[in-house]
């Protein structure tokens, strides 16, 4: 009997936690988070510890099908036709309305290489101009925000300076349900810290933290620019590096004059006091480290939230040492991969499509015409759609992202997705939300059933090996990029491309001299054997420490290396409650044992026994009582957009006037409010104007103890 050992990188959130597969015969037969990984250290959570029976389900889509047009049925064909289908549907449109008439819409789920192929498929081999990713919706706030501050999508930390911080902040993140291995490993750490939590809400985290700061939403870009504003009046700012590695600081100044404790006392409903308290802790604390996720990425002024702790970590000279940083936790397993290597918003390795020497190096680099290089971004998510409205996008591309699930006011989604000409869907499932409007589906394999790499939240690549086939028919997606160029005809554009590893070799040349620059990783066999090597890693000189973090020596990405502080003025929410919807909903994760959309948490017996089965709102007592509201009883949730009925929750974790959805189940995204932050364009999922009412005499489905239940399967896999 054949025995391997195989390690490879769990496919649900950005921690990046390692496995060690035992496989016998090609059958998987041990699965164990692995203990020499540095990022896990033989910690799992309960979705990574049973990830693979999610590609076990029996809902897997194990050959393509298209839709017949006369019955509207799906039909199995042969990968030849599949191929043939999508290249006959969207040359059609590209040909008839021009390159502007089609788009793909990816994912932070894929590994790196096949998201570059994807890129390079579509852009340059069949001539699409757009293309974005679901990660828009989750991670575009952070890039931007860095992208701006530092002159480059650079999250400085490393997870080490969790551990080595003395004062660590969360802001809008709830770590012990999203990132629970890097909770573990902060709690389990020597450093004495305290630990602070500012949040709308009483979650999991605030109440594990040393202190809760409770205030009002999205009111935490005016107690940032207060805590600014105190920090500089008082004297406690870190002169020697603002002169030296900052620009804007007397801007800066004039800015956040205006923001007294007192005055902003009143908008966030916390006490100047405990304001000015916070601001004299951060000034004292020897190491501070800020750490933020959706609640400030997903909001209207996102990227100026992100910046307003940029700033002040900036200006106390918490960047660059051992537990400081304006550190933002990633969301999905490759956010990060997408962000940088995906060919959607940026050129590969943050190149820019704008510029003529840009393009002219990726062409050079490929052996390919430049002509082929669009010379205009890509419009983002929200734009893509919209235009379905006004008739000029006529076909989509979605892979490994569920949009008829997570879009933000999801009914004007399946509005603009029946207009269209041709939908093509490329995922593991038949069954999600958005595969039920497909013309034509892709069977696509998942993590653990191919090759390829991950780059985690503090940006380290982490390998994805091959532990079991694909079921069925099913394919890579890199084997399905390469049947479709060779059905378009680019085949010899990619002739080199025969492997993910290939397509790794390329990202490594295309990369030197960039700020991700990993020219120095030799292949997968290095970042095997390293435990994940995180970027830069250059040819010349590389630092060969396990653990790096940005930014040592005060240098930043930008033209004369400084880094800018950015303000702007406080916008008022885009949808305010008011007498007719007079709640405010927030929405956020539900539990260790959900993920997004459910397409795989949702395929988990075990996990499946530990969170409630339907979509339930939790409401605070005091309105609970008020309006009648029974816990375990149905309530119906109304915003402009929709109306739900929900299982009601009362709940001590929510402010009078909120009520909070978790984003798991379909009813949420059919309520939120479409607002977008300005320069990330990303969603603003956490903050919608709703009112509630009673639904007499129906029982709920779900039981009043179901978050008991959710809590004692949660545990953490040590
Ligand atoms: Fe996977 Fe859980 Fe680790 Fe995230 S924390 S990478 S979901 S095992």
């Amino acid at each position: 009997m054949a025995t391997q050992t195989i390690r490879t990188t769990c496919s649900y959130c950005s921690v990046g936690c390692n496995f060690t597969a035992t496989v016998e015969d090609g059958r998987v037969t041990g699965w164990m988070p692995d203990k020499e990984y540095p990022v896990n250290q033989g910690r799992s959570c309960p979705k990574g510890f049973n990830l693979l029976e999610a590609f076990r389900a029996e809902d897997r889509l194990t050959t393509p099908m298209a839709r017949d047009r006369s019955t509207g049925e799906l039909q199995p064909i042969s990968w030849d036709e599949a191929f043939n289908r999508l290249v006959e549907g969207f040359r059609t449109v590209l040909d008839e309305h021009g390159p502007e008439a089609a788009a793909f819409i990816s994912t932070g789920q894929m590994p790196m290489e096949e998201m570059a192929f994807l890129g390079a498929l579509g852009k340059f081999g069949m001539g699409m101009i757009h293309g974005d990713g679901n990660t828009r919706q989750c991670m575009a706030t952070a890039a931007v925000a860095y992208k701006q501050s530092f002159g480059f999508d650079a999250p400085p930390f490393t997870y080490t300076d969790l551990e080595d911080s003395d004062y660590l902040i969360f802001l809008g993140a709830n770590p012990v349900i999203a990132h629970p291995v890097l909770w573990e490993r902060l709690k389990k750490s020597r450093t004495p810290k305290k630990i602070v939590v500012i949040d709308p809400r009483a979650t999991k985290t605030a109440r594990a933290a040393d202190q809760h700061i409770q205030l009002r939403p999205k009111t935490d870009l005016e107690l940032l620019y207060a805590i600014t504003n105190e920090l500089i009046t008082n004297g406690w700012v870190d002169t020697t590096f603002v002169e030296s590695h900052t620009t804007g600081f007397e801007g800066l100044r004039r800015h956040v004059a205006s923001f007294s404790p007192e005055q902003v006392e009143r908008t966030c409903g916390i006490p100047a006091g405990t304001i000015r308290a916070l601001t004299r802790e951060i000034h004292q604390a020897k190491a501070v480290s800020w750490w933020w996720t959706m609640g400030v990425n997903q909001s209207h002024q996102g990227v100026r939230t992100a910046q307003a702790m940029i700033n002040i970590a900036l200006i106390t000279g918490n960047i660059g040492r051992p537990g400081t940083g304006p550190n933002s936790l990633t969301g999905q397993a490759n956010a990060m991969g997408s962000r940088i290597f995906s060919n959607t918003t940026s050129l590969y390795a943050g190149l820019d499509f704008l510029k003529e020497a840009d393009r002219n190096r990726v062409a050079e680099e490929m052996g390919i015409d430049v002509a082929r290089i669009p010379a205009q971004n890509s419009l983002p998510y929200h734009k893509i759609l919209e235009k379905i409205d006004t008739g000029e996008m006529k076909a989509l591309w979605f892979l490994a992202t569920n949009p008829g699930h997570s879009w933000i006011d999801k009914n004007t989604f399946f509005e603009r997705i029946h207009k269209l000409d041709f939908v093509v869907v490329q995922d593991l499932y038949v069954t999600t939300e958005t595969a039920r409007f497909a013309d034509l589906l892709l069977p696509a394999a998942g993590s653990g059933e191919k090759y390829g790499t991950f780059i985690n939240s503090e940006r380290r690549i982490g390998i994805v090996d091959k532990v079991k086939d694909p079921p069925g028919e099913a394919k890579s997606d890199f084997d399905i990029f390469k049947g479709i160029a060779e059905a378009w005809g680019v085949g010899e554009m990619f002739a080199d491309w025969n492997s993910a590893e290939d397509v790794f070799h390329f990202l490594t040349r295309i990369s030197a001299g960039r700020p991700c620059d990993i020219s120095g990783i030799t292949g997968y066999d290095m970042i095997r054997e390293r435990g994940g090597i995180q970027w830069p890693y250059p040819k010349r000189n590389p630092d060969s420490r396990q653990h790096r973090r940005l930014f040592a020596d005060g240098r930043f990405f930008t033209d004369d290396g400084r880094a800018r502080l950015l303000v702007d003025e406080i916008a008022p929410v885009p949808e305010a409650t008011d007498e007719e919807y007079p709640v405010i909903l927030l929405t956020g994760r539900g539990s260790k044992v959900q993920f997004h959309t459910q397409t795989r948490t949702g395929k988990v017996a075990m996990l499946r026994k530990s969170y409630p089965a339907d979509a339930y709102v939790e409401v605070n007592q005091d309105d609970a009582r008020e309006l009648g509201l029974v816990d375990g009883e149905k309530v119906e949730v109304a915003s402009r957009r929709g109306a739900v009925k929900v299982d009601c929750r009362v709940s001590d974790e929510l402010a009078p006037g909120q009520v909070f959805m978790p984003m798991h189940y379909p009813e949420t995204n059919l309520l939120t409010f479409p607002a977008f932050d300005p320069h990330s364009s990303e969603p603003a999922y956490k903050y919608s104007a709703v009112r509630m009412r009673a639904v007499e005499h129906e029982r709920g489905t779900s039981n009043g103890n179901a978050a008991a239940v959710r809590e004692t399967v949660a545990g953490t896999v040590q």
